[in-house]
């Protein structure tokens, strides 16, 4: 069972320092909820993660079963088990879905063995049948050039399809459900919930209740001025519901005067 830490990490993007001492473990299996105020760094946290080049780690390590992942590139980070579901998917006209995830399942599978061949062609359409039965998803959209005029809420189900097929250790869903319908939001948090039960541990990025109603999370974090200021359980997603981040602010904001 593998366990991605990231420790004491500081990150900077354009100039300005936005990531200032996060701290956090998960262990595969177990689900984590990240919340907090918009520009507050969560997409940055995602993004150093998974390598992204503009965002500059200063100091603090991500390791992933003891070892340091933060210099190594994002394919590299990759095939360590890691995977970002993005907030905002890009569009890749000319290339399918299914040949994206046919050329991405095969690289990862060289990546862990060089003598690896890939999956055949039929056990990936097998594998990939199975997977869009999970996510609810119409067989035809393996056709469809990748997110090139998908709505929002098909993006959604592609990276969720991409995470399903890739079978990461690891996955970031930052703001997943954002563009979702409810019906679509339910069903790809109980694909999420599933493969976390088959021991991914993921870090979910949210604003609302409905999308950790399906996944639910064991923990959840409140992330403030690039720093995780509340752990709780469940109960913390509902008093954030309830009463939002004005209690956050009043508590944890260095620019307010302490009574
Ligand atoms: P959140 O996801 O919590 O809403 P972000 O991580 O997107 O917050 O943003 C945190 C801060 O970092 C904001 O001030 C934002 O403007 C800045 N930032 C994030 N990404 C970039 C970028 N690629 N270029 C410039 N500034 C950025
Ligand atoms: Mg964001």
């Amino acid at each position: 069972m593998s366990t991605l830490e990231i420790k004491d990490l500081y990150v900077s993007v354009a100039g300005k320092e936005i990531i200032k001492g996060f701290n956090l473990t998960i262990k595969q299996g177990e689900v984590h909820a990240l919340m907090g105020p918009n520009g507050t760094g969560k997409s940055t946290l995602s993004n150093a993660i998974m390598g992204h080049p503009k965002y500059e780690i200063n100091s603090g390590q991500i390791l992933i079963d003891g070892e340091d992942i933060s210099n190594l590139s994002v394919e590299e980070r990759s095939h360590k088990g890691v995977f970002l579901a993005f907030q905002y998917p890009v569009a890749i006209p000319g290339v399918t879905l299914a040949n994206f995830l046919r050329v991405a399942v095969n690289a990862k599978m060289k990546a862990l063995d060089p003598e690896s061949k890939g999956m055949s062609l039929i056990d990936f359409r097998r594998k990939m049948k199975a997977k869009m039965d999970l996510l609810q998803m119409d067989y035809s959209f393996g056709g469809r050039y990748l997110n090139d005029g998908f709505s929002g809420g098909e993006k959604k189900r592609a990276e969720i399809l991409q995470l399903a097929m890739l079978e990461p250790k690891f996955a970031i869903l930052d703001e997943t459900d954002s563009g979702l319908d409810i019906d679509a939001i339910r069903i790809v948090s109980e694909g999420v919930h599933s493969l976390a039960s088959q021991e991914l541990g993921v870090l979910v990025i949210t604003h609302y209740q409905r999308m950790l109603n399906y996944i639910k999370p064991q923990f959840v974090h409140i992330l403030f001025d690039g720093r995780i200021v509340e752990t709780g359980g469940p109960e913390l997603a509902l008093k954030l519901e309830e009463h939002g981040y004005d209690w956050v602010r009043d508590e944890f904001d260095p620019t307010e005067t302490q009574a």
